[in-house]
């Protein structure tokens, strides 16, 4: 049993917090971090202090590291990284939060979060799913993202065929399952032979690539012998090599969801996709997908996970670990695929 019902932060004094110490130049390296213990801070009015347990580990995350322009403020350097987390409030000077509420909300890394009025958390009711972790899984992030990315910008129809790269990732093995609900031929490419065979077994994916140490030309050539026809919906994790494939097997009038590069989040130089040329030869289109745009749909878009869910439909994995102090370790198991299911950190 991972998840520890009760279990809390002992020391009643004090904060933990994953802090960034330098901008990674390429993969994170430890030192990039510092582990750093001080006081709680005092709460002012309308402020409150959650206890975080349990964070979510989003490669989005490795963005937020870097310097660059992006949709949110890079991670001030000395700051604790930022992260999604569930917590409870432990102590309160906001009438809207009491103490022992549940909530989720865009924090950090960090055994304690300081709460403010207006902020970006908000109270959640546990009487709805078994662990406060699914808040960060199935029905939080990563479940809209699935849902919105796949019906809203892949606008699939019944019958077509659904390509997933990252498939057997959080988004990915849920966007090939909601994609199966919906009666598409589902193709998924992961790495390595264990996640292919997880990706038919559990995820029930039709056909299943690997895509380690192959060729874009390979994995063209495996895509089309799963897709002799050509794909219409493109939902890319990955970028890169799975990309430029997939852009090679459009059938006319295709949408591509871009969701996420994951191969150049630790490139210093983006190598970008290759093969856009195909896009015109197919009529095709490619639109990106940020699910916080989606954010004022998503009881619309839980309630549509919850339905899959209850009709037996949909299987979900958790990897939780374990510890602050795995933070680092937790945290690159993103980019070594060493994750199996939505990464998350228990405080
Ligand atoms: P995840 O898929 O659970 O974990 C990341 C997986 O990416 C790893 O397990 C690994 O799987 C794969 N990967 C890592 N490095 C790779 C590489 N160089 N080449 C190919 N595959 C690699 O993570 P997730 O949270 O579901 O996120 C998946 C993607 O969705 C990410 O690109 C993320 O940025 C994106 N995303 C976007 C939004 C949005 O709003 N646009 C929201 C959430 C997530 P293998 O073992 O199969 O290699």
């Amino acid at each position: 049993m991972w998840w520890m019902g009760d279990a809390a932060v002992t020391d009643t004094t004090k904060r933990k917090r994953f802090t960034l110490a330098a901008r990674p130049q390429g993969v994170p390296q430890q030192r990039d971090f510092a582990l750093v213990e001080e006081a709680l801070p005092v709460l002012q009015d309308g402020q409150f202090l959650i206890e975080n347990r349990f964070a979510s580990l989003d490669p989005a995350i490795r963005g937020w590291l870097d310097d660059a322009p992006s949709y949110m403020p890079p991670v001030p350097l000395g700051e604790a990284v930022r992260a999604t987390t569930v917590g409870v409030v432990c102590d309160s000077r906001n009438p809207d939060f009491a103490v022992g509420q549940w909530v989720l909300g865009l924090n950090a890394i960090e055994t304690h979060s300081l709460g403010v009025a207006g902020g970006f958390t908000g109270p959640i009711d546990l009487s709805l799913v078994p662990s406060p972790t699914h808040f960060l899984s199935v029905l939080g992030a990563v479940g809209m993202t699935a849902w919105f990315g796949l019906t809203e910008v892949g606008q699939p129809k019944a019958g077509e065929t659904l390509l997933v790269s990252g498939a057997a990732g959080a988004v990915g093995s849920l966007v090939g399952q909601i994609g199966r609900s919906m009666g598409l031929k589902t193709i998924g490419i992961a790495g390595g032979p264990e996640k292919c065979r997880r990706l038919i077994e559990r995820y029930r994916f039709d056909a299943a690539i690997d895509y380690r140490g192959k060729s874009v030309q390979q994995l063209e050539a495996d895509i089309r012998a799963a897709a002799p026809g050509g794909v219409d919906v493109v939902f890319e994790n990955v970028g890169g090599a799975c990309l430029d494939a997939a852009l090679m097997n459009l059938r006319h009038g295709s949408r591509v969801a871009l969701c996420g590069l994951i191969s150049e989040y630790n490139s210093v130089e983006k190598l970008g996709a290759r093969n856009l040329w195909q896009l015109i030869v197919h009529s095709a289109r490619i639109q990106g997908l940020l699910v916080r745009d989606y954010l004022p749909r998503f009881a619309e878009g839980a309630g549509e996970m919850a339905k899959l869910l209850s009709a037996g439909g949909l299987v979900f994995d958790e990897h939780v670990d374990v510890g602050i102090d795995n933070a680092f370790a937790a945290f690159m198991r993103l980019f070594e695929g060493s994750n199996d299911g939505k990464m998350i950190l228990q405080l």
